[in-house]
């Protein structure tokens, strides 16, 4: 059965197409600069890849380019091979913990859930909408970044703000939930447990980390909106909100451009005033540049908090400690700082192993280290797969 995940972003539009269940990735490919002049299209298929330019208008351009090319490129004979089409949607509020077949209903909730995710929802609606309007009589299934944190406990969602905000919808949500649980599923499966207690550190331009107990999400680092937590490549992560009423004055700036500040002029390109790519800032180090020396560690610094917070949340009682996404895959050397400081819970780094385990999996601690360190490249796309495949087989 061929199923096809879509993750769509307000000018992007990511796809692969799967032969399910055996999860063989057919084609997959992107589309960038949507609705901006210079449109352009990715497309790999038996390890070719295709490059074209193409003016993209809207996301329906994009759709109908891409189910085009799948018919010239023989990839399909005819639009009805594909089954259901799964698709990444970030908000799903308080009410999905799991995904869904998407009906009215849904569409509606995903559109009163764009409030919480004013960037994310309404494109990922825009994608559905498109691939709908090509595949109108397959199943289309909604795969939520925030299902897999529905687990957390009331503790530790609640804001310590007034107890009525949580009627507002005020809470921690946690997103990158497709990772987390992919990840969670794998190390399920190399362990050979039914329930693993692990710190997931997704770190990629978009980071967080979570406690995973017993296979479920028991906290994560972003909150309300992903633009919490650790710092990012151009997020800044958690801090004092008393910064904000202080600079829009110092500045005079308003909400929504000091919002804009927090999420795309801060984390790494903000400190490093060079890039939010940790490849450009890893060859600054080098140079010893010293603003990208404090960037690279004040990223340190706040990840080995988050692993200090979740070590104690799950009471020492850990499985394995994973590093996934962009940097967790790639940067042996963002991993050498964290780990590093993690001595004093006995985990001991195997410096060579860590060197050589660059987006593979690998075990980068010795022998005798207390807690085992993974690095597991993530698959958000098959996770997508996967969910739509059992709503709709
Ligand atoms: P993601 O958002 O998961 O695609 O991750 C993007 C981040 O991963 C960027 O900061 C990249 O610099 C980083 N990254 C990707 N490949 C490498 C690599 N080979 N070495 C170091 N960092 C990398």
């Amino acid at each position: 059965m061929k199923i096809l995940s879509i993750n769509a972003g307000s000018s992007s539009l990511k796809f692969t197409l799967y032969k399910m269940p055996e999860e063989e990735k057919i084609v997959t490919g992107q589309f960038e600069r949507i609705g901006i002049k210079d449109g352009s299209y990715k497309i790999k298929v038996n390890g070719e890849k295709i490059e074209k330019k193409h003016d993209l208008k809207d996301h329906k351009v994009a759709i109908d380019i891409l189910l085009k090319e799948l018919i010239d490129l023989k990839i399909i004979k005819d639009l009805s091979e594909i089954k259901a089409v799964g698709h990444r949607v970030v908000q799903g509020g308080d009410k999905y913990d799991d995904s869904v077949v998407i009906t009215d209903e849904v569409v509606k909730d995903i559109e009163i859930f764009s409030s919480l995710a004013p960037l994310h929802n309404p494109a990922n609606l825009i994608g559905y909408q498109a691939v709908k309007e090509k595949l109108k009589d397959v199943k289309h299934v909604a795969i939520f970044d925030t299902a897999f944190h529905h687990s957390i406990p009331k503790v530790k969602y609640t804001y310590p703000l007034p107890l009525e905000f949580l009627d507002l919808k005020v809470r921690k949500y946690g997103f990158h939930g497709t990772s987390h649980k992919y990840i969670t599923e794998y190390m399920q499966k190399y362990l050979n447990k039914d329930k693993v207690n692990l710190i997931i550190c997704h770190i990629g331009n978009g980071a967080s980390i979570t406690a995973v107990k017993d296979s479920k999400s028991y906290d994560t680092s972003m909150g309300f909106t992903p633009v919490s937590g650790l710092m990012m490549g151009t997020r800044c992560g958690d801090i004092d909100v008393s910064i904000a009423p202080y600079i829009m004055d110092k500045l005079n700036i308003t909400i929504d451009e000091f919002m804009n500040i927090c999420n795309k002029k801060s984390g790494l390109l903000g400190i490093s005033e060079y890039s939010s790519d940790s490849r450009d800032i890893e060859q600054k180090v080098t140079e010893q540049d010293e603003k990208a020396i404090l960037a690279t560690d004040i990223y340190a610094d706040k990840v080995v908090t988050y692993i200090a917070n979740y070590y104690f949340a799950l009471e020492g009682k850990l499985d394995a400690i994973v590093f996934t996404a962009g940097i967790g895959e790639n940067s042996n050397t963002t991993r050498k700082r964290i780990i590093d400081k993690l001595k004093c819970i006995d985990i001991d780094l195997d410096e060579k192993k860590n060197d050589e385990t660059r987006g593979s999996f690998g075990i980068i601690t010795r022998e005798k280290s207390k807690y085992k360190v993974y690095v597991v490249p993530t698959d958000e796309e098959v996770e997508i797969a996967r969910d739509t495949y059992r709503l709709t087989k």
